[in-house]
């Protein structure tokens, strides 16, 4: 029989702030404390409509305290800075020491400089509100000054670098030269290539120049230093953006956890950390087993908002000592927006690409935000914007 147990979900993203949820939802009995340091949740697959200004900042990154309101979660806006697993409590920033029953590790991960030098001083990164703003200052200052023509460069082709890439082309709109630097060989290497021909045609149509096999060796307030055949080239350059890489970077846990590639911490099919009864994660942090691959599942929201409420279930069952489910993650396919009005998706067998399947993906988008008022008022606005009479 549960009674005033105490779980604290470290992070309020895809996978934290859904679980949080899910769990306040389904038993009162139990206390819900988030720690979360941002006062706002962002739906980063939206985070480029947001550049362009087709969505708009209430609707991508709704304020924490309106998504919370009422549903008995208690909100503490700090960040965790260590945790002891054998005593069951942590610190935060401001000096707090909290206790807990189960701990969700749900902390994302951030912006992988692969050690380069100048890429944290130099490069913008394309993760959070404040990278947005940063851009959104460079968009505004290239739009002003056309003379000489710029470059931009974009580094890594993977889904952000491709989408951003494509929007950045539209909103500056043959003011600025745009080039795409990937040190693979292709663009796209996780896609499907339905969405991977889409994506090559758009850059095309946009005049974005893609250099394949060209591997930056540093970034400067001007400039990029390339290795391209073996041969040094410099690169000058009005901004760089950085999209190259995740590494997670979790508070330090006493004692450490076995870790997988990029700093993820290794859990098993239940979500729980190996070797541990109460301690669960989730979302980029988490290198969850994929039955099917040899891989961890991949490090996107459509599989962090699946955890959570096998997440939920399993936290309240390991407090009510029953079986604990493992997680399945069902891939629902891809969407990429590929420039203003434009997106392709590949879903199940099903292709789609031009202007309708952008209608489709923002609106699929819209309806999977968290919080029922919200995602019901992000949709209305969108309608509102969209299907004027
Ligand atoms: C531009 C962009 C586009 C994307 N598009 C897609 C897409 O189309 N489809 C898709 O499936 N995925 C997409 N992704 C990936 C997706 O955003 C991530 O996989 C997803 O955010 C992971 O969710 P999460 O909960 O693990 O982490 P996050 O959503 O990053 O949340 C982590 C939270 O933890 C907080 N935190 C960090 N450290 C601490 C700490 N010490 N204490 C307390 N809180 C902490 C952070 O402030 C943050 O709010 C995209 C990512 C980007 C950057």
């Amino acid at each position: 029989m549960v009674g005033q147990f105490r779980v604290v979900v470290v992070g309020g993203g895809f996978a934290g702030l859904t679980t949080a949820l899910a769990l306040a939802h389904k038993r009162s009995s139990v206390s819900v404390v988030l720690v979360e340091p941002r006062g706002h949740f962002l739906f980063t697959p939206l985070l480029y409509e947001l550049l362009s200004g087709e969505l708009q900042a209430w609707q991508v990154a709704p304020r924490l305290d309106h998504l919370l309101a009422g549903r008995g979660v208690a909100w503490l806006q700090d960040r965790v800075t260590s945790i002891n697993r054998q005593t069951r409590c942590l610190t935060t920033g401001s000096g707090r020491a909290l206790s807990f029953d189960r701990l969700v590790l749900a902390c994302g991960g951030v912006l992988q400089s692969f050690g380069i030098a100048g890429v944290t001083d130099h490069a913008i990164g394309f993760r959070t509100m404040a990278d947005l703003q940063r851009l959104q200052h460079l968009v505004q200052w290239l739009q002003t000054h056309t003379r000489p023509l710029q470059r931009l460069a974009i580094v890594g082709a993977g889904a952000s670098g491709v989408e951003l890439a494509c929007k950045l082309a539209d909103l500056l709109a043959g003011k600025v030269l745009i080039e795409l630097i990937e040190q693979g060989d292709r663009i796209l290497p996780a896609s499907r290539e339905f969405n991977r021909q889409q994506a090559l045609a758009a850059l095309q149509q946009r005049d974005v120049l893609l250099r394949c096999r060209c591997r930056v060796q540093g970034v400067a307030a001007d400039h990029l230093t390339l290795l391209v055949q073996g041969q040094t080239e410099t690169l000058p350059c009005a901004g760089v953006i950085w999209t190259a890489g995740l590494v997670v970077a979790p508070p330090p846990l006493l004692p450490s956890p076995p870790v997988g590639p990029q700093g993820r911490l290794i859990c098993q099919a239940d979500l729980r950390l190996v070797g541990e009864e109460g301690i669960f994660a989730a979302g980029d942090v988490a290198a969850a087993p994929d039955k099917r691959r040899q891989h961890p599942l991949p490090a996107t929201a459509q599989v962090a908002m699946q955890q959570a409420p096998v997440l939920a279930h399993n936290i309240l069952a390991s407090l009510d000592g029953e079986p604990l489910q493992d997680f399945h993650w069902h891939d629902l396919g891809e969407m990429l927006s590929l420039g203003r009005g434009h997106a392709a998706i590949t879903a199940k067998g099903f292709t789609m690409a031009g202007p309708t399947a952008a209608k489709l993906r923002e609106a699929v988008y819209l309806v999977r935000m968290p919080g029922a008022g919200h995602r019901l008022a992000a949709a209305a606005g969108w309608l509102g914007e969209h299907f004027r009479p």
